[in-house]
């Protein structure tokens, strides 16, 4: 469980992350959406004191750094550093491991885990942006952790490589994981998530669960194809008594919001009204969201980024 409250950070007076309070429970994969520059990189620096600002975070009862051996209990990836010039990827997670007491057998585990078995001879210097990320998931999954926390681990993944993280964050989640994990893209999150916490400017925006996002839209509606259509609207219209709309968006169509497809039909039955096609159709997250952020052009960039392929990118 990751329980942050109050998180705040500013650079030269400026706010970057303003009274951030949320939780991430275990079992789940909570997304950490905002477009760049919404402050989600510093908020996960400072969920894990590698950054000073105001508020606090604990894992599972306790701050980061209270923890001896901390790759046991919170796997992180943060943005892609550079790795050591000299040393090979199976040195650099070894490296890691013995800093940790974690086995060293572990380590050619997470190699085959994140699928770099292959390449663990070579040095990450060479590695594609795709293979750098894998390796970073690595060194966050090594001590077996409790808790993950991953600022935009899709970068540099190309389609069946993300198709793959978004398996793994959810097989991992499913074993009672806490996941938090972060990206700028919607179509991405909307996937992988089963809670968001939404932020823009450093400010939550929204936080609940993916499908409390879509239930409250405005655009979830029922479809009536009736040739009464006049008539039916009527009824519907004293019946919603100004709590919903009914709006005649054909010939012989109705659109209905605030009563439901089984509420529609009953009413027409009751007064003998003939009905050809009665269907609901929910908002997709993408249009919820419109209405959330007024904006939310910048959340959406369909096509994920164009990722330096490698022979073993997406080999799996
Ligand atoms: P995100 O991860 O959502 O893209 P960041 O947390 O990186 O956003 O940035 C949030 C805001 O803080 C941005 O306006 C950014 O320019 C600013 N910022 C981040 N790091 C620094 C820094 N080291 N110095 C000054 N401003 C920074």
């Amino acid at each position: 469980m990751i329980e942050a409250r109050d998180l705040a950070k500013s650079y030269a007076g400026k706010a970057a992350v303003s009274g951030l309070s949320f939780d991430v429970r275990p079992g789940t994969v909570t997304g950490f959406l905002g477009p760049n520059g919404a402050g989600k990189s510093t908020t996960m620096r400072l969920m894990l004191g590698l950054d000073t600002g105001a508020g606090t975070c604990t894992f599972d009862g306790k701050p980061f750094t209270a923890y001896a051996e901390p790759m046991r209990e919170v796997g992180a990836l943060l943005e892609a550093k550079p790795f050591h010039p000299t040393r090979t990827a199976r040195n650099h997670l070894l490296m890691l491991a013995t800093s940790n007491r974690i086995p060293a057998q572990r380590v050619d585990e997470v190699l085959g885990l994140v699928g770099l078995a292959d390449v663990a001879g070579k040095k990450p210097s060479t590695f594609s942006l795709g293979m750098g990320q894998r390796l970073g998931l690595a060194a966050a999954l090594l001590g077996n952790p409790h808790t993950l926390i991953l600022d935009e681990p899709a970068n540099g993944l190309d389609p069946q490589g993300i198709h793959w993280l978004r398996e793994l964050l959810k097989a991992l989640a499913n074993e009672g994981r806490s996941v938090f994990v972060s990206s700028h893209l919607l179509s991405e999150m909307a996937l992988m998530a089963d809670e968001l916490v939404v932020i823009g400017k450093g400010r939550m925006i929204a936080n609940g669960p993916v499908e409390d996002f879509t239930k409250l839209s405005v655009r979830n509606h029922v479809l009536v194809r009736t040739p009464q259509a006049g008539e039916l609207a009527s009824l519907i219209g004293a019946k919603l008594a100004g709590v919903g709309s009914v709006q005649r968006t054909g010939d012989s169509e109705l659109t209905v919001t605030g009563l439901e497809a089984n509420a529609v039909g009953d009413l027409a039955f009751d007064n003998r009204i003939r009905v050809h096609e009665l269907s609901t159709h929910n908002a997709t997250l993408e249009e919820a969201f419109l209405e959330i952020t007024g904006n939310a052009a910048e959340y959406t960039a369909h096509a994920p980024a164009a990722a330096p392929t490698t022979p073993q990118e997406g080999a799996r």
